[in-house]
């Protein structure tokens, strides 16, 4: 066979040594953590992104630097507002965020945008993953945007994205926003870890029929209804009144802040500004008041016990020893010849025994 031939005057493309380029990722890699903590207090985007990859890594030497380097930046984080976003599939969330996040930086501001995702497990790509979606804001100097990690159940996402948080502010990120599906759990993960949690919700449609959970209306410090342009406008206006008025007869929340009903549209940035003031209003009244810290102190809290419960959860069924007989026990179980009690307390000993 002849071997290809180089024609003259059209450039070729340069030679890919795999190697060279595994040696590139493997030196990156091994960076001190030194180097990453000083990269991202300087704001160094590419040394940002590699962290997060660390943090997002199943090798356990990664997570190990990733730690560390999360532990040394914590003096520089928790000087940020975080704005939780959810809202069903097409509900504009991109759009708004687009929008809202250029807003964010005309105020002086440097906004990270994170997702949690867990369908993108399934779906192999993230809703944050097409960045044409936010094309202004993911080419501006002053904004990061980074998908939500992927295969990973929600408990190890939201704790990813917990940690990403943390490294986004000690890069000078002050603005964090984290989006999510509203479609399940993702929504409390992602409230347990924002300062404020906005629902966009379109015109018209009830609840169910967006797929919305009453729990979820609850957890909304505020709730805007977008796509209200062109002839949705009056139908947008309808059901603010309508959200406007369940809010009303909602029990308080424990912040004292009473979540309301706003109309927008992403696309046009109608309604931008309001929703910008309503935050606005939000954080000042809350630093006020006291809860803003106190929830941040309880949000640490529980993502410490969080992230012991899944570790131990996980450390319990990756077990050598519990693997191989959690079947029979189960099949003992389903013939009745043991409790499900005596069952968990079996493979407790066995787990503890085992466990180096
Ligand atoms: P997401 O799935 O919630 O992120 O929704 P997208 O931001 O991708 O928007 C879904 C569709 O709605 C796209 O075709 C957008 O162009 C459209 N859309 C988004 N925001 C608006 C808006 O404010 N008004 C109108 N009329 N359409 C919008």
């Amino acid at each position: 066979m002849e071997a290809p031939k180089v024609i003259k005057g059209v450039s070729q493309p340069p030679n890919v040594n795999l190697s060279s380029v595994r040696k590139l990722r493997k030196k990156r890699q091994e960076l001190s953590v030194e180097t990453f903590v000083e990269g991202i207090l300087k704001g160094d985007r590419v040394r940002l992104g590699q962290a997060i990859t660390l943090i997002e890594s199943t090798k356990s030497s990664h997570q190990a630097k990733a730690q560390a380097i999360i532990n040394t930046c914590l003096p520089h984080t928790g000087k940020s507002f975080r704005l939780g976003i959810t809202g069903s599939p097409g509900v504009g969330k991109s759009t708004f965020i687009e929008s809202y996040g250029q807003h964010i930086i005309q105020q002086g501001h440097q906004v990270a945008v994170l997702a949690v995702d867990p369908s993108s497990q399934i779906s192999q790509g993230s809703i944050l993953g097409d960045k044409t979606r936010m094309f202004n804001l993911s080419t501006h100097p002053k904004a990061f945007i980074r998908p939500s990690p992927a295969g990973e159940s929600l408990g190890g996402v939201a704790r990813k994205t917990r940690e990403t948080i943390m490294l986004c502010e000690a890069a000078g990120y002050d603005f964090i926003i984290i989006e999510t599906v509203g479609v399940g759990q993702s929504e409390i993960a992602v409230h347990s870890m924002v300062d404020f949690f906005l629902l966009l919700l379109l015109p018209g449609a009830g609840d169910e029929l967006q797929g919305i959970k009453k729990g979820i209306v609850e957890m909304a410090d505020l709730i805007a209804i977008n796509k209200a342009d062109g002839k949705n406008a009056t139908k947008a206006k309808q059901s603010r009144r309508e959200y406007g008025s369940a809010l009303h007869i909602m029990p308080p929340k424990s912040s004292g802040w009473t979540p309301t009903a706003t109309v927008c549209a992403g696309l046009s940035g109608m309604g931008i500004p309001d929703i910008w003031d309503i935050q606005q209003q939000y954080q000042t009244k809350m630093t006020d008041n006291g809860f803003f810290k106190n929830n941040r102190q309880n949000q640490s809290q529980y993502w410490l016990h969080e992230t012991i419960q899944n570790q131990l959860k996980q450390l319990f069924y990756e077990n050598e020893a519990v693997k191989n007989v959690l079947k029979e026990k189960e099949n003992a179980i389903l013939k009745g010849e043991l409790s499900p009690f005596k069952g968990a307390e079996e493979l407790m000993d066995l787990f503890l025994k085992n466990n180096q």
